[in-house]
């Protein structure tokens, strides 16, 4: 598991006539091994521009991101994702669906078999491996999407507005989750949200953002209860 070390990280789309958009200015944070952090922020404030380059979707941008000193590139970080709507594919099982991020590792049927059903506990979802996507609720689809995010035993999980279509009830329900999982599995977490209560709630650090342009205008370390026992 590594430190990952955004600096100076800046992010510039062309629009229209030979101008350019800075969708992010000068971001500097740290994710230290194991933690969790939020990044917070209105619609429009560079979010999801962030999350790309960490994802290492889009490599054309200022700064520095490292893993343990090295630059991210393409597929150098191992990582699990988590989006606002599950994108489990229908034609497949739950089982099958958590199954397919395991599909270019080179683990025994066995082992990947032992995995998936493990996962499958884990997100609280025993009895519906050979359910399809659509006889889950939301919530239970969030979770799923949950397993297959971690299934690969990734160093981080990146969460973006993982909770963001669900119902009230629903959602706090999967913040207990959420939280559970994060301390039982000592994955790193990061978390995009708009919700600035559920950050402060499950992180150690918070990351503030504002628009116009994007650009951190705040971290907030929650110390009280971290390092995990
Ligand atoms: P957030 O996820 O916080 O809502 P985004 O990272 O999606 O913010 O967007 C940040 C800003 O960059 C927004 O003003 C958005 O319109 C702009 N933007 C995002 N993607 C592109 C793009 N491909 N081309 C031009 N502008 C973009
Ligand atoms: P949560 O956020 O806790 O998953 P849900 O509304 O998704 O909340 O579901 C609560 C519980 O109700 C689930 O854990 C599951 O046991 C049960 N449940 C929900 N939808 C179904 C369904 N379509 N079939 C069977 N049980 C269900």
């Amino acid at each position: 598991s590594g430190r990952l070390e955004i600096s100076s990280v800046s992010k510039s789309y062309e629009v229209a006539d030979n101008k350019t958009f800075d969708a992010l200015v000068g971001a500097t944070f740290s994710v230290e091994p194991g933690s969790f952090v939020s990044l917070v922020g209105p619609s429009g404030c560079g979010k999801s521009t962030l999350l790309r380059l960490i994802i290492g979707l889009d490599d054309d941008y200022r700064g520095d991101i490292l893993l343990n000193g090295q630059r991210i590139s393409g597929t150098s970080l191992s990582r699990g994702i988590v989006f606002q709507d599950h994108r489990l594919l229908p034609w497949l099982t739950l089982k099958q669906n958590i199954g397919l991020a395991l599909q270019n590792i080179g683990w025994s049927r066995e082992e990947k078999e032992k995995t998936v059903r493990e996962h499958i506990a884990l997100v609280g979802l025993n009895g519906f491996e050979d359910a399809y996507p659509y006889q889950l609720s939301g919530g239970m689809a969030q979770r799923a999407a949950i397993a297959r995010g971690l299934v690969s035993r990734p160093e981080i999980l990146l969460l973006d507005e993982p909770l963001g279509a669900l119902d009230a009830l629903t959602r706090l329900r999967l913040q207990e989750e959420i939280q559970r999982i994060w301390r039982v599995e000592g994955v790193t977490m990061i978390l995009v949200t708009h919700d600035v209560e559920e950050a402060i709630y499950l992180s150690n650090k918070v990351i503030v953002m504002n628009t116009n342009p994007g650009r951190v205008v705040d971290e907030i370390r929650i110390d009280l209860d971290f390092p995990r026992d």
